[in-house]
């Protein structure tokens, strides 16, 4: 009897909860393609930013239409194209991370995003990574995680990364999941049938090791 690996792995949580981490970890180990939705919705901001177009549904719709976006994934992670050119390194500035709730939060970019996400994951095999994977974009996942962490934590994961320093992580982390879980279309939360593990006290190994063995279970 063949054992069948889930077509596609759900996993949500809030910033720098380590989905990436684990969703890197678990294309590498059994060969699926890593789509991080957070990076595309910080493309759709990065072009809104660089055309001047405000948060708001009405601006952002003919921008939607116009702004050629491409999303390549594979194995190795996700890298966004405008128009061709690949703003990947771009998406963790600053002036984007600071942005990007607002634009997420608008339901013209969410229907544009959420309609691409879905066409990726039945094309491959694919583990999502992002905020409503598992509510919205692929209710019917057969797998769904949901990683947490205290702020304190997560915001030292960061700091530890060295893309920022911790005070200033702490900040961000903590106003964009404001943001993102009081949104009213698609806020951020777990989906009832999520595995929903708290991460503060477990080691990046322990976490992935957790990650991959799920993923075996849910083998039929
Ligand atoms: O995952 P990351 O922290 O890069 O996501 C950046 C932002 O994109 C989030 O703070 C959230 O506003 C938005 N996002 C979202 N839905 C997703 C993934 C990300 O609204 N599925």
């Amino acid at each position: 009897m063949t054992h069948q690996l889930p077509g596609s792995i759900a996993i949500d949580g809030p910033a720098a909860s380590g989905k990436t981490t684990v969703g890197l970890a678990i294309a590498a180990e059994f060969g699926y393609s890593f789509l991080d939705t957070g990076l595309m919705y910080r493309g759709v901001t990065l072009a809104a930013l660089r055309a001047g177009v405000p948060a708001d549904n009405d601006a952002v719709k003919p921008l939607l239409r116009r702004m050629r976006m491409t999303v390549r994934v594979d194995a190795a992670g996700t890298r966004i194209f405008l128009g061709g050119e690949d703003v990947t390194g771009e998406l963790r500035r600053s002036d984007v991370e600071k942005n990007v709730s607002k634009y997420s939060a608008l339901a013209s970019v969410r229907a544009s995003m959420v309609r691409r996400q879905r066409t990726i994951a039945k094309r491959e095999a694919t583990v999502l990574a992002g905020r409503d994977i598992g509510t919205v974009v692929l209710p019917k996942a057969p797998l769904k995680l949901y990683l947490d962490a205290s702020e304190e934590a997560r915001a030292k994961r960061r700091g530890t990364q060295a893309t920022q320093d911790e005070n200033d992580a702490k900040k961000d982390i903590a106003s964009r999941d404001k943001v993102d879980a009081a949104r009213a279309v698609s806020p951020m939360r777990p989906a009832d049938d999520a595995i929903a593990v708290d991460t503060t006290n477990m080691t990046l190994e322990q976490v992935i090791s957790f990650a991959l063995e799920k993923v075996r279970c849910a083998r039929n």
